[in-house]
C-alpha cells in the first residue's frame, strides 16, 4: 500500500546492525517492512561493525612499513566475501565479486603506497577508512535485490561536498543539500554509506567517527524527511550505559536539546552533530534496536504535541 501524500523517511544501521550476514539480513527485514508503508525511503549505513578500526589498523601498520598489514587486508577482504555469499544471490554473486574486487584492488593500492612512500597523511587515511561504507553500501544494496526488491545504490561522495579538514570535514550544506535532493528525492529506495564525503574536487573525505548518524540527519533535512530512523543494537536512549548499568531505564521521549546535550556528554547512542539538521527542519529522529525493532525506541523531538 502506498501513502496518498509523499513520506519520505530516513533509516541508519550501523554497527553490530551490519556486523555480519545474519544482522544484516534483519536490516533488511525492517527496510522491506518500512517500505510496505513508506514511499520514499533512504538508508544510510555505516561500515561493517569494526571494519573502520580494522581500517585505520592496516593503515597504520602500512605506514610503519609492518607486512603484518597484508593479514588484515586479507580479513577485511575475508569478512566482506563472507558476507557476499549469504547475502546475495549465487546467481549475481560473480557479478557482485567483481565490483568488489575492483575496490579490493583500489584499496590494496592505495596501502601500497603507504607501505612504500613513507609518506601518511589525515587524506590518505579517509579514502582508507571510506571503504568501510562504500563496501557495505554496495554489498547491502545488491543484498536488498537478491530479496528481490529493486533499489539504487547512491555513492555519498557524489552528493555530499566538504571543506578539505581530512579527518573531521565540514559539510558545504547549500551545495550538498541541492545535490542529495536532486538525486535522491524521486527514488522509491536508495541505499548510500554513511561517513564518506568529498571535496569540491573529489577528493574522499570523512564527517568524523561514528559519522554515520550525521549523514543520516543531513540526507533528512535535505529532502525535508517525515522522519528519521536510528538503528543501533539498544532498545533506544537510556538513562545510563545499558552496556554498564543492568537497571538503565528506556528514555521513551527526549527534546533535541537534551539528546544533543547528552550526546555531547558522551553518550554512545547517537552522534552529537545528528541533532542540529533535524532541529532547523523539525524532524524526529527515532532511536531504535535492530533486534527488537517492535520496541517504541526513543523519540527526539522539539517536544510539542504534534497537531
Ligand atoms: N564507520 C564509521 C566509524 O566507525 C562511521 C560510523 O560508524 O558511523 O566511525
Ligand atoms: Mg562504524
Amino acid at each position: 500500500m502506498t501513502h496518498p501524500v509523499k513520506i519520505m523517511k530516513i533509516m541508519k544501521f550501523g554497527g553490530t546492525s551490519v556486523a555480519d550476514a545474519s544482522n544484516i539480513n534483519k536490516v533488511i527485514d525492517i527496510i522491506l517492512e518500512a517500505k510496505k508503508q513508506e514511499n520514499h525511503i533512504v538508508v544510510v549505513v555505516s561500515a561493517l561493525g569494526g571494519i573502520t578500526d580494522d581500517l585505520i589498523t592496516l593503515a597504520n601498520l602500512a605506514s610503519q612499513k609492518d607486512a603484518k598489514y597484508e593479514i588484515i587486508f586479507k580479513a577485511i577482504c575475508g569478512r566482506h566475501d563472507q558476507a557476499i555469499k549469504e547475502l546475495i544471490d549465487p546467481k549475481d554473486q560473480k557479478q557482485v565479486l567483481q565490483e568488489i574486487n575492483k575496490k579490493y584492488g583500489e584499496l590494496e593500492e592505495i596501502v601500497k603506497n603507504i607501505f612504500s612512500a613513507k609518506e601518511f597523511s589525515l587524506s590518505v587515511l579517509d579514502a582508507v577508512m571510506s571503504f568501510g561504507e562504500q563496501l557495505s553500501s554496495f554489498i547491502i544494496s545488491e543484498g536488498i535485490k537478491s530479496r528481490g526488491v529493486p533499489c539504487e545504490f547512491v555513492d555519498s561522495r557524489d552528493i555530499i561536498k566538504t571543506d578539505d579538514n581530512f579527518g573531521s570535514a565540514s559539510v558545504d550544506l547549500e551545495k550538498s543539500y541541492k545535490l542529495m535532493s536532486d538525486c535522491l528525492k524521486e527514488k522509491p529506495l536508495s541505499i548510500m554509506g554513511g561517513f564518506m564525503a568529498s571535496t569540491k574536487n573529489g577528493i574522499t573525505t570523512t564527517l568524523g567517527r561514528g559519522g554515520s548518524d550525521y549523514t543520516a540527519s543531513l540526507v533528512g533535512a535535505a529532502l525535508d524527511a517525515s522522519v528519521i530512523e536510528i538503528w543501533t543494537d539498544v532498545d533506544g536512549i537510556m538513562t545510563e550505559d545499558p552496556k554498564k548499568m543492568k537497571d538503565a531505564l528506556l528514555i521513551p521521549e527526549i527534546t533535541y536539546e537534551k539528546a544533543e546535550e547528552m550526546a555531547y556528554n558522551g553518550a554512545k547512542v547517537i552522534h552529537p552533530k545528528t541533532i542540529r539538521p533535524a532541529v532547523l527542519k523539525n524532524i524526529p529522529i527515532y532511536v531504535k534496536n535492530t533486534f527488537n525493532p517492535m520496541g517504541s525506541g526513543t523519540k527526539i523531538s522539539n517536544g510539542k504535541k504534534e497537531k
